[in-house]
C-alpha cells in the first residue's frame, strides 16, 4: 500500500504540531505505525492523499452518521455560509435548532449550544455545581468526557480515596473534586453514594461507554443511578456526545427509558462541524447567564454554518426507520466478524448498540472496565494493520468504539468481512 504522501506529510507536521496531530489518537501511537492524511471522504469511505480508499468505521469519531460528505449536508452547509459565516447577533437557526433538539429528547427542556463535546460536558458540571451549591462530580472508569481538568481524573486506590490527576497540569485540588465508580457495579455506587451521596453535584456517565471499547449498561443500572441521584439530590449527567441521536434517535436515555437531569452532545447535531450543546431541566438551564447567574459565553457558539450542517443530519436521521436500518446494519457487521473470527479458531467478541460496536479480543461477555482491559490489545494492533491493508479503517486503539453509518450497505459490510476473514487467518499464530 502506497503511503508517500502520507508520510512527508507527517513528517512535516511532527515539527510544528505536537505528534503531528491535533488530537492524540489520530497518532496511531496504540496500534503503532503512522496515520494517513485524507484528501477526501464520501459515504462510507475515506481517501487518503495517496489514492487509498477504505471503508470508515471512525465515521470522524461519530458525527457522520449519514455518511461522509453527503449531499443534503453540503447543499445547506454552501446555502447558509453564502450569506456570511458568523455573525455574533443570534440568527434563526439556532432557534430551529433548540427547537429540534428539545423536540427530539423530552429531558432537555432548555438547551444551550457550544463549540464542542469537551464546552458541554465542562458547562453541565458548572450547571450542576451552581445549582447544587455542591462541588463533587462523580465520574466512571473507562468513560471520558472531554478534555477538561475535572474529568482527567482516575480514581485512587479503594472507592473513597479522592481522584488522582491522570494529567501533567490537572491540580490535585481539583482532582480531589471528582470521585471515579467502575462502571456497572451497583454495590460500589450504592455504597459511594451511603457515604457521600448527599456531597454530590453531580455523576456523569456516558450511558454506553464507548470510549472503552464499547460497554452496554447491566439491566436496571442505569435506572438504579437514577433513584440514587433522586434519593441524595445529586444531578444526573447523560453524557450523550456519543450516543446522542445515534443509538436511538433521542439517545441512550430514549433506549433505556431514563430521565437525565442534564444532558450533553456534541458530534452527530454538527453533521461534522464543530458543534457541542448542553441541556436540561428548564429549572436548571434557566439559571445559566444571562437568564441566571452561571456564566458560560462562546464567540462562535450557534454558528450558523455549523446549525445547518446540524439541521440537515437531523432531517436525514429523523427518517422513519433510519434506527432500525442502522441497527441491522450494525449486527450484520458485527455477527459477520464474530463468524469469521470462529472460523479461524481466533477468540474474540463483539458488542454492539445501534450504529456503534466494540471489537474484543477475549470471549465474552464484556461488561466491566476490567473486562474490556482483558482485551489482547497484541491482536488487536496486529488485525487492525491487516484490516487498513485490505481497505477497513478500524479505530485505532483498542479501546475506542467503532460507528457504522446509513452509507454503510451490504457492499461494504461484505467488502469488511472479506477483509477480516483473511486479518482473522493471519493472526493464528
Ligand atoms: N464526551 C464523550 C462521550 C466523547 O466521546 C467525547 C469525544 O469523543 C467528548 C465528550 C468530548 O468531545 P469533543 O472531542 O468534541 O470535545
Amino acid at each position: 500500500m502506497k503511503n508517500d504522501r502520507s508520510h512527508a506529510l507527517f513528517t512535516r507536521a511532527r515539527e510544528l504540531i505536537p505528534g503531528g496531530v491535533n488530537s492524540p489518537v489520530r497518532a496511531f501511537k496504540s496500534v503503532g505505525g503512522e496515520p494517513f492524511f485524507a484528501q477526501r471522504a464520501e459515504g462510507a469511505y475515506l481517501f487518503d492523499v495517496d489514492g487509498n480508499r477504505y471503508v470508515d468505521y471512525v465515521g470522524s469519531w461519530g458525527p457522520m452518521i449519514a455518511g461522509h460528505a453527503h449531499p443534503q449536508v453540503l447543499a445547506a452547509v454552501e446555502r447558509t455560509m453564502r450569506d456570511g459565516l458568523s455573525f455574533g447577533v443570534p440568527n434563526a437557526l439556532e432557534v430551529t435548532m433548540a427547537e429540534a433538539i428539545t423536540q427530539i429528547v423530552p429531558s432537555c427542556e432548555m438547551v444551550r449550544m457550544v463549540n464542542s463535546g469537551t464546552e458541554a460536558t465542562l458547562s453541565a458540571i458548572r450547571v450542576a455545581r451552581g445549582a447544587t451549591g455542591r462541588t463533587r462530580i462523580l465520574k466512571f472508569e473507562g468513560c471520558y468526557h472531554g478534555h477538561g481538568d475535572s474529568f482527567l481524573v482516575k480514581a485512587g486506590s479503594g472507592v473513597m480515596t479522592l481522584g488522582l490527576p491522570n494529567s501533567p497540569g490537572v491540580p490535585s485540588a481539583l482532582a480531589d473534586l471528582t470521585l471515579t465508580l467502575p462502571y456497572n457495579d451497583f454495590d460500589a455506587a450504592t455504597k459511594l453514594f451511603d457515604d457521600v451521596g448527599n456531597d454530590i453535584a453531580g455523576l456523569i456517565i456516558e450511558p454506553i461507554v464507548g470510549n472503552a471499547n464499547c460497554i452496554l449498561p447491566r439491566p436496571g443500572y442505569l435506572q438504579y443511578l437514577r433513584e440514587l441521584c433522586t434519593k441524595h439530590g445529586a444531578l444526573l449527567i447523560f453524557d450523550e456526545v456519543m450516543t446522542g441521536f445515534r443509538v436511538a434517535l433521542g439517545g441512550a436515555q430514549q433506549l433505556y427509558g431514563i430521565t437525565p437531569d442534564l444532558s450533553t452532545f456534541g458530534k452527530i447535531i454538527g453533521g461534522g462541524m464543530p458543534v457541542g450543546a448542553y441541556g436540561g431541566r428548564r429549572d436548571l438551564m434557566a439559571q445559566v447567564a444571562p437568564s441566571g447567574p452561571i456564566y458560560q459565553a462562546g464567540t462562535l457558539s450557534g454558528n450558523p454554518v455549523a446549525m445547518a450542517a446540524g439541521l440537515a443530519t437531523l432531517e436525514l436521521i429523523r427518517a422513519p426507520g433510519f434506527h432500525d436500518a442502522l441497527a441491522h446494519s450494525t449486527h450484520a457487521l458485527c455477527d459477520g466478524l464474530e463468524a469469521a473470527a470462529r472460523d479461524a479458531g481466533v477468540a474474540f467478541t463483539t458488542t454492539r448498540a445501534p450504529g456503534m460496536f466494540g471489537l474484543y479480543f477475549r470471549e465474552g461477555p464484556v461488561e466491566t472496565f476490567e473486562d474490556a482491559k482483558a482485551s489482547d490489545t497484541a491482536r488487536f494492533n496486529r488485525f487492525f494493520h491487516a484490516m487498513l491493508e485490505r481497505g477497513v479503517y478500524l479505530a485505532p486503539s483498542a479501546f475506542e468504539a467503532g460507528f457504522v453509518s446509513s452509507a454503510h450497505g451490504a457492499a461494504e459490510i461484505a467488502l469488511t468481512v472479506a477483509a477480516a476473514r483473511e486479518s482473522f487467518a493471519l493472526l493464528r499464530d
